[in-house]
């Protein structure tokens, strides 16, 4: 009986060991690819930049790829080559981080909350349709933990109103869906390499593409929107002269980081492939308990597995979403919850946003509890996590 007592209530954790939610993998081959950097001529605006990016675009079948100094500039970007200004509508969900919605306000547009699948969690596409005005100009729909939201229904309704879809891919590095990869179906497609996500530069981003003209303007507006290139130029002095041509930024990435991006990337797949496994195992293991809803797959994705969320059923549960999330952490498993719908932040609300646009989004929001999930975990990490889910929700459990 003592040896089950929750940490909580004065027990021993499951785990000795503090287990975070997320974390990056480097190894050696990371190493010497950052030092052979450091002891070349170029920190930054070198050859380990174009390298990432033709690699990036590459890998998810893209014609171009603009690496930017973090996924929250390159969708800054994307808003500004999608020609978001003042007055525009961008639908998109408020199940993710600030920086997807962010992106629309830094150009002066404003977003459009649309609610979530409560089975995927991914913007319902049934809901688009009725909050489309004369002024929208995009959709930027989120790719969830991983699993592709429905991209076959958004580009639809995309193309019929002419709106610019840029994919908030920042989960989604190397998933699939039905059988295409993320990167080469929206417009835009914006990538994060923040160290909890799938492959990592310390802070950094990317913008996927196939359209010639956003590559032109996503390249310059990295870069104060000065240009060198001669046939753009409305003057030439000399072989010394730029132009800027628009107020752009510096949002680079360096040399440095963009070498341990190339090197990330060659683990990529076995990144993903662990990931995997280790979402499986948390389904077999987790299945049988009633008090918590697991993540529903769709059939046509190959998600890849950023996030395990689980959804508790508090009707069944003598606690609140925080105690349940405190005696896990209390157990030494490194619970999470992602998110807060971005609107019901106070930033948000001081822009009028209310409480209520979104109920499936704020219901999920207060049972979500996210597990750790990353590709340097291994079957016994999940385990201890099992036992901890087990341990707590038996405690509570009033079934
Ligand atoms: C991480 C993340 C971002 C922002 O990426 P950064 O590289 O941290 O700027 C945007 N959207 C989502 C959904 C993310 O998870």
């Amino acid at each position: 009986m003592s040896k089950s007592r929750l940490a909580i209530l004065g027990g021993a954790p499951v785990r000795a060991q503090y287990l975070p939610y997320g974390q990056q993998i480097i190894d050696e081959e990371d190493i010497k690819a950052v030092v052979k950097v450091l002891q070349s001529d170029f920190l930054t605006g070198g050859p380990a930049i174009e390298q990432f990016e033709s690699e990036i675009a590459a890998f998810t079948g893209a014609k171009y790829a603009v690496a930017f100094s973090s996924g929250t500039a390159a969708l800054h970007g994307a808003c500004y080559a999608a020609g978001i200004g003042g007055g525009d509508e961008v639908i998109t969900t408020p199940m993710t981080f600030a920086a997807s919605s962010n992106c629309v306000l830094y150009q002066g547009g404003k977003p459009v909350f649309v609610d979530i699948d409560p089975l995927t969690y991914n913007l319902n596409p049934k809901l688009i349709q009725a909050s489309i005005t004369p002024n929208t100009k995009a959709i930027i729909p989120v790719h969830f933990t991983g699993q592709p939201a429905e991209l076959d229904e958004i580009m639809q309704i995309a193309r019929e109103h002419n709106l610019i879809v840029i994919e908030d891919a920042a989960h989604a590095l190397g998933a699939t869906y039905k059988n295409r990869s993320i990167g080469a179906i929206g417009d835009m497609t914006m990538f994060s390499f923040h160290p909890v996500k799938h492959i990592t530069t310390g802070e950094g981003g990317m913008i996927a593409t196939n359209n010639p003209v956003y590559y032109e303007k996503l390249l310059q507006f990295r870069t104060h929107g000065i240009t060198r290139d001669q046939s753009r130029l409305r003057d030439n002095h000399g072989p010394w002269y730029y132009e800027m041509q628009f107020l752009g930024f510096n949002y680079r990435i360096t040399d440095i980081q963009t070498s341990l991006g190339t090197s990330q990337l060659r683990k990529i797949g076995s990144f993903i492939e662990k990931r995997k496994q280790l979402a499986e195992l948390y389904i077999r293991e987790l299945g049988a308990i009633q008090e918590i809803i697991l993540p529903h797959q769709l059939p046509y994705v190959e998600s890849s597995w950023h996030l395990f969320i689980v959804k508790l059923q508090l009707s069944k549960l003598n606690a609140t979403r925080r105690l349940i999330f405190q005696a896990l952490q209390k157990e030494n498993i490194g619970v999470n919850v992602h998110y807060i719908p971005t609107y019901l932040h106070p930033y948000y609300e001081s822009l009028g946003f209310q409480k209520g646009i979104c109920p499936v989004a704020e219901s999920c929001y207060e049972e979500f509890i996210t597990l750790p999930l990353f590709a340097g975990m291994d079957q016994e990490d999940v385990m201890d996590v099992v036992a901890a889910v087990k341990k707590v929700i038996s405690h509570y459990s009033n079934q």
